[in-house]
């Protein structure tokens, strides 16, 4: 083991619930749970003032709200967290080469290896530089850890939380761990951490001093012998550049042997919601399912099948499992069961254009249907659609809430056939001809209530309902948080060219020769266009899937522009609009 502590582990902050604070600032230091609204929906973040009402991340979203009823209920917006996510990992591989992501907001770094630490004080500097970076990029506040292996990094960081760095000198690590919980180390979920509990075994310190030979009586020899050497802070692990997730799967071992069909497919299903919140972590979608079913007489079998595309949806990965446990004989009972997705694929520029294409579909087609039961549809039906929607039709809680339940109006005033109706899901950006850019606060019975705010408004928004159909509304793309960088990142070679090819776009804004007060808020329409540019144009440089994300934010800024000119803005503002728009294409082409 390096005798410096040089691996750093980067943790941002409740990553998603952050960004919607961040996005949206009425919901600045209020409980914010981002994840799945629907029937079956789990929490994917919690912002640190739903924590405090015991909201955590894969509880299921209904017991999200019970403890936590006025806390905004947010769809995830994946788009912006990607965005975000590639600024977080440039700043890293400016660090060093040897960058290994765990997920959108998590990776390790080996500062040694990029030549830019030695020592806990120069490790200690990049560490609190690293963090004023990301916070002046992306608006964000990430935690950092530092120790000389990769366990005691991710166990710093998680201590440094949130907003924090913490360092673990070289030689301190057992004292440090012993204390802790047996949960603390990887690896040690509930099942082992009662197995050791029972075995009077609850802090690291105490799975030390059992010593070797009693971990692998008490939990096998591979898990033993891994369990002793993480209790003396042994971990010898390198970090791995771009580590490729070749497949994400989950499982569970039960005390006793299931019998009962109908209880090993809800656990069918439960593991396949598991094992896709760990892909979407990950920024990942897979073509093959596979299940693996461990009989009572430790025979082992797995099925799989293999999709048309990619999918990262909760729904399909059950349905998949579901029909390849039809073909497994489960009499005299399951001991182990698993789900996982394999054949990975980060997103590419097809599948996100597909998948937009797809969902544009799906929604005309719900739409249709809609409209058409419409005609003959009583209000319970109606309530039970409105409730079964997959996102967000519940509303983001707060005082919209108020306003999505005062609406029923009555089934002849649902939407016409004539022009189809966007689903509005809470949490995502919209704009409106006259109010501007906004976000749906909740929708439901063909009303459609939105906060009319962006992540620069001075003070929370307007809040005003419209009907679901209104001509005047529709869906926009995520705003960037930070519109203009402060200052360019020191030593980002990657994001150098990105702060001299905003520097002109900056300067343009007092260009169009307006009053501060008056500039205000054309500015904040207009930032969007200028952030992205730079985000796509970067995207080629670092080589990166992600950059599919910013390829489809891209045209996004040209539909902006043209609403907001469609929007009567001051002669003076297209023009500005134009230029920034003609001299995107060239930095992007
Ligand atoms: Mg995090």
């Amino acid at each position: 083991m390096r005798s410096a502590p040089t691996i750093l582990h980067l943790d941002m902050d409740a990553f998603f619930a952050a960004a919607e604070q961040a996005s949206k600032p009425s919901l600045r230091g209020k409980a914010v749970v981002v994840g799945g609204l629907g029937p079956r929906g789990v929490v994917a973040t919690a912002s640190y003032e739903a924590r405090v009402f015991g909201v955590r991340s894969a509880m299921p979203t209904g017991q999200a709200r019970r403890l936590a009823p006025n806390a905004a209920y947010l769809s995830p917006r994946f788009s912006l967290y990607r965005s975000i996510s590639d600024q977080v990992m440039a700043l890293l591989r400016s660090l060093s080469p040897l960058v290994e992501p765990l997920s959108l907001d998590e990776a390790f770094v080996d500062l040694e290896a990029g030549g830019v630490a030695w020592d806990a004080a120069s490790a200690r500097r990049v560490g609190e530089r690293l963090r004023e970076d990301i916070r002046a990029v992306t608006g964000l506040t990430g935690s950092v850890g530092l120790a000389a292996s990769k366990m005691l990094a991710k166990i710093a960081s998680e201590e440094a939380k949130p907003d924090g760095l913490v360092l673990i000198e070289p030689g301190t690590e057992r004292e440090l761990l012993a204390p802790m919980p047996v949960r603390t180390l990887p690896g040690v979920g509930p099942a082992t951490g009662d197995h050791l509990r029972r075995a009077g075994i609850t802090t690291v310190g105490e799975l030390a001093e059992a010593g070797e030979d009693e971990l692998v009586r008490l939990v096998g020899k591979a898990h033993g012998q891994g369990l002793y050497a993480m209790a003396l802070a042994l971990d010898e692990r390198p970090v791995v550049a771009e580590r490729e997730t070749k497949s994400v799967s989950v499982e569970d071992t039960y005390d006793v042997d299931i019998h009962d069909r109908v209880r090993i497919q809800g656990e069918v299903r439960r593991l396949a919601d598991r094992c896709v919140r760990r892909l979407r972590e990950g920024g990942h979608a897979g073509r093959t399912i596979q299940l693996k079913v461990r009989r009572y007489d430790f025979s082992t079998l797995t099925r799989s099948e293999t999709l048309r595309g990619p999918t990262d949806d909760p729904a399909v990965v059950r349905e998949a499992a579901a029909r390849l446990l039809e073909g497994v004989d489960t009499t005299g009972g399951v001991r182990l069961l698993g789900v996982g997705v394999s054949g990975l694929a980060d997103f590419t520029q097809e599948d996100l254009f597909a998948q937009a294409a797809q969902a544009a579909e799906a929604a005309r087609a719900a739409d249709a249907a809609r409209a058409l039961e419409a005609a003959h549809a009583d209000p319970v039906a109606q309530e039970a659609r409105a409730g079964e929607g997959a996102g967000g039709e519940r509303g983001a809680g707060g005082p919209a809430a108020v306003d999505d339940t005062e609406h029923r109006s009555p089934p002849g005033r649902e939407p016409s056939v004539a022009r189809p109706v966007p689903r509005w899901t809470a949490g995502h950006d919209v704009r409106h001809a006259v109010h501007g850019h906004g976000w749906v606060q909740g929708s439901g019975l063909g009303r459609v209530t939105v906060r009319f705010e962006t992540p620069d408004s001075p003070a929370p928004g307007r809040v005003r309902t419209f009907a679901v159909d209104d001509p005047e509304l529709e869906p926009a793309d995520p705003l960037p948080l930070v519109a203009t960088e402060p200052a360019a990142p020191r030593g980002a070679e990657g994001t150098a060219t990105r702060a001299s090819a905003e520097a002109p776009r900056a300067t343009e804004a007092p260009a169009a020769g307006e009053a501060p007060a008056s500039a205000e808020a054309p500015a904040a329409t207009e930032a969007p266009a200028a952030a992205e540019a730079p985000a796509s144009a970067e995207a080629p440089a670092a080589t990166e899937a992600p950059a599919s994300a910013e390829a489809l934010a891209s045209p996004s800024g040209g539909r902006a522009l043209a609403a907001s000119r469609g929007a009567g803005e001051p002669p003076a503002k297209p023009v500005t609009a134009a230029a920034g728009g003609a001299e995107r294409d060239g930095a992007s082409g």
